[in-house]
């Protein structure tokens, strides 16, 4: 099923356009050393690309035909869409008017932003986290209230309740990732439930899902049921990881219809005409979801057991990131990683001493270790 067509996926999604697109949406957010912009095609392509959490498979084939077919629809704003809003809410047993679709999960970020952060309103969440929320803030001249993850990297839920009770006025929103990037360690189920019965019953709560599809862990819930019951809460879920259409662009966000009607407002409704379709058929395409999640988690598994073996920590990860303790600052670490070829994350202070690597393929992951016990032997 995969890899039959790739060259057709990579001529598609096109690797530096596709790097550029997510540069452009999220002009804010530091590159790892290199200069993609002076740097050809043909280099990009030949990198292991270990640095974004992307999908490296490409959209299965039945992704690729469905909006393959809609290529027509290129002339037309808005319709036909595929019928996108109406299957993500029957996916989720909710209604359409709980749905709204982004160009990606990001914009949906950027619209709580800009929703719930009015008149200089505060941001509630842990750091090191996905920093987009907290940069879109601050570039609406908000704030954001960061706080510190525990000494063993878990997101301190008692920390956020605290902090929005002592600030309860000036809250705009809770913003929490599930499982969190860049740690890729999940909040357990019962400390959702804690945060939303201890904070105010008003302060909306964004849980962002990303990597909601890669989680095994029995104590992790998607936070959806939370929608239905009416509570305060936005769950965001994107296309990017598990569906492989990051160059695409599409995200959304599910909430209780109130939440949704003061979002809507400040989204830009420009989702491209082809991926609405792309996202309806990987909604159905659960075989090629199915086979994603075991390979990256096998060979998560086959690499972060080579990591132990050789005396570094690894953060328990249940994402298709994770994150190694290697025990220097890992800004010329990553510096020697991209000369070898394999790009990794960038530095997540305060966490200085940890890098983020995303599972790629599997020849990825063996240039990832080969050059791992060559740049540790030496340095
Ligand atoms: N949320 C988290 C936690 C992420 O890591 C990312 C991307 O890496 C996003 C949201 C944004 O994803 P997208 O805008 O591609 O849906």
């Amino acid at each position: 099923m995969q890899g039959q067509n790739n060259v057709s996926r990579r001529s598609f999604i096109g690797g530096l356009a596709t790097a550029l697109t997510w540069a452009g949406a999220y002009p804010n957010l530091t590159f790892p050393a290199q200069n993609r912009s002076q740097r050809g095609p043909d280099d990009y392509d030949r990198m292991a690309k270990l640095s974004f959490n992307e999908n490296p498979y490409g959209p299965s084939n039945v992704v690729m035909k469905a909006m393959t077919d809609a290529f027509k629809y290129s002339n037309r704003y808005g319709y036909p869409d595929g019928g996108i809003t109406e299957a993500i809410a029957k996916h989720h047993g909710v209604k359409p008017d709980n749905v709204l679709l982004g160009a990606g999960s990001g914009e949906i970020l950027k619209v709580a932003d800009d929703a719930f952060l009015i008149d200089h309103k505060k941001v509630v969440g842990v750091d090191p986290t996905f920093q987009t929320v907290y940069q879109f803030a601050v570039n609406s001249r908000a704030e954001a209230i960061k706080i510190p993850l525990l000494k063993d990297y878990r997101m301190d839920i008692p920390g956020i309740i605290k902090s929005v009770k002592n600030n309860y006025r000036d809250v705009g929103f809770v913003y929490v990732v599930n499982p969190n990037n860049p740690t890729g360690n999940i909040i357990p189920k019962q400390e959702i439930q804690l945060l939303l019965d201890s904070i105010p019953g008003d302060v909306p709560v964004l849980i962002d899902e990303a990597y909601h599809h890669f989680v095994d862990d029995p104590n992790y819930a998607t936070s959806v049921p939370y929608v239905i019951e009416g509570r305060q809460v936005i769950v965001t879920r994107t296309f990017s990881k598990i569906a492989a259409l990051a160059g695409m662009r599409l995200g959304y966000g599910l909430a209780p219809k109130e939440l949704i009607a003061r979002m809507r407002p400040f989204a830009n409704g420009s989702i491209n005409a082809i991926v609405k379709w792309g996202g309806v058929a990987a909604l159905n395409d659960t075989a090629t979801q199915d086979w994603t999640k075991k390979t990256t988690l096998a060979l998560r598994k086959k690499v972060t057991d080579q990591l132990t073996g050789l005396g570094y920590s690894v953060i328990p990860s249940e994402a298709n990131f994770f994150m190694a303790h290697v025990r220097r600052d890992v800004t010329p670490i990553i510096a020697e990683f991209e000369k070898k070829g394999v790009l990794v994350g960038r530095k997540f202070p305060p966490m200085v001493e940890h890098l983020r690597v995303s599972i790629g393929t599997a020849e990825e992951m063996d240039r990832f270790m080969t050059a791992f016990k060559e740049i540790f032997k030496q340095t």
